[in-house]
C-alpha cells in the first residue's frame, strides 16, 4: 500500500527563502548561484529546473530521494544560516516555489524556481557591498564571488550589483543589505545604511567603485607599457 502525501494546487507560487553563492560563468556573460550544501556542485540560473544531484534519471523532487531545490519558508531562517562561519559569504535569496514541490514544517524540496530577490551582505571589511567580486573558489566554469565594497574590490575580476542582476536576467533585483551603524567603525559608509533604494548612497558608490576600477586599469595599462617588446602581438595598448 502505498501512502499518498495529500495534494496542493495554491493559486500562486509558494515563496521561500534561502542562502546561496552568487556565481559567475567563466566568460562573464552569465550570472547564477549555487547552493551552500547538497547540490553545492551544480550552479544553477535564475529560472531553472533542479536535477538530481545523484545523477539518478528520476524527477527532482523524487520521493525517496533528497533531490530536488530546497528552501525554507521563513526569512528568518535563511537568514540564521547566514550566521555560520562558512556560509558568511552567501546571499539571502527569496524565491518562487514552482512545478512540483514536497512540503516540510520548515519549508519545501522542489522542482522548479524562479529567484526573485538576493540580498547581498556587507564586505568582509564591514562596508556595504558594491560589487561581487571574484571569491577565490568556484565550479568548473563558473568564479564563485563574494560581496566587495569599492575599497577592497581593487583588480579583483567583479561586476556590480546592477550588473550581476543583468546578467542573471528574468528581472532579478539584486541589493545591498543595509549596513547597521553599529557594525561600522568609520563614518565613510554612514550614507549606505539607508541601503534598498537607488539614490545617492548608491549612486555614489557605484561611482567608487568605477573609479577604483579605472585605477586599476591604469596601473594594469602602465604595466603593459613597461613590459615593452614582450607584449601581447595585437601591439602595444593605446597610451595616455
Ligand atoms: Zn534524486
Ligand atoms: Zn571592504
Amino acid at each position: 500500500m502505498r501512502l499518498r502525501l495529500p495534494e496542493e494546487r495554491p493559486a500562486e507560487p509558494p515563496t521561500g527563502y534561502k542562502i546561496a553563492h552568487p556565481m559567475l560563468s567563466q566568460d562573464g556573460t552569465r550570472a547564477g548561484f549555487t547552493g551552500v550544501s547538497l547540490g553545492g556542485a551544480l550552479p544553477y540560473g535564475v529560472l531553472d529546473e533542479a536535477r538530481c544531484v545523484y545523477g539518478l534519471r528520476h524527477r527532482a523532487p523524487a520521493r525517496l530521494c533528497d533531490c530536488g531545490f530546497h528552501c525554507v519558508h521563513d526569512r528568518a531562517a535563511a537568514e540564521a544560516l547566514l550566521c555560520t562561519g562558512e556560509h558568511r559569504a552567501a546571499v539571502l535569496l527569496e524565491v518562487a516555489v514552482l512545478g512540483a514541490y514536497i512540503r516540510f514544517e520548515l519549508g519545501f524540496r522542489y522542482a522548479r524556481q524562479r529567484v526573485r530577490r538576493a540580498t547581498v551582505g556587507p564586505c568582509a571589511c564591514g562596508a556595504a557591498a558594491v560589487a561581487l567580486a571574484d571569491a577565490g573558489w568556484g565550479r568548473p566554469g563558473w568564479r564563485a564571488l563574494a560581496a566587495a565594497c569599492a575599497g577592497c574590490v581593487r583588480g579583483r575580476p567583479s561586476v556590480s550589483l546592477a550588473s550581476f542582476a543583468r546578467l542573471a536576467g528574468e528581472g532579478l533585483r539584486v541589493r545591498a543589505a543595509a549596513v547597521s551603524a553599529g557594525a561600522v567603525s568609520t563614518g565613510a559608509v554612514a550614507g549606505a545604511s539607508c541601503g534598498a533604494e537607488l539614490g545617492v548612497p548608491e549612486l555614489v558608490a557605484e561611482a567608487a567603485l568605477l573609479q577604483a576600477r579605472l585605477d586599476w586599469f591604469q596601473s594594469q595599462l602602465v604595466r603593459l607599457g613597461e613590459r615593452g617588446p614582450g607584449a601581447p602581438p595585437e601591439g602595444p595598448p593605446p597610451q595616455g
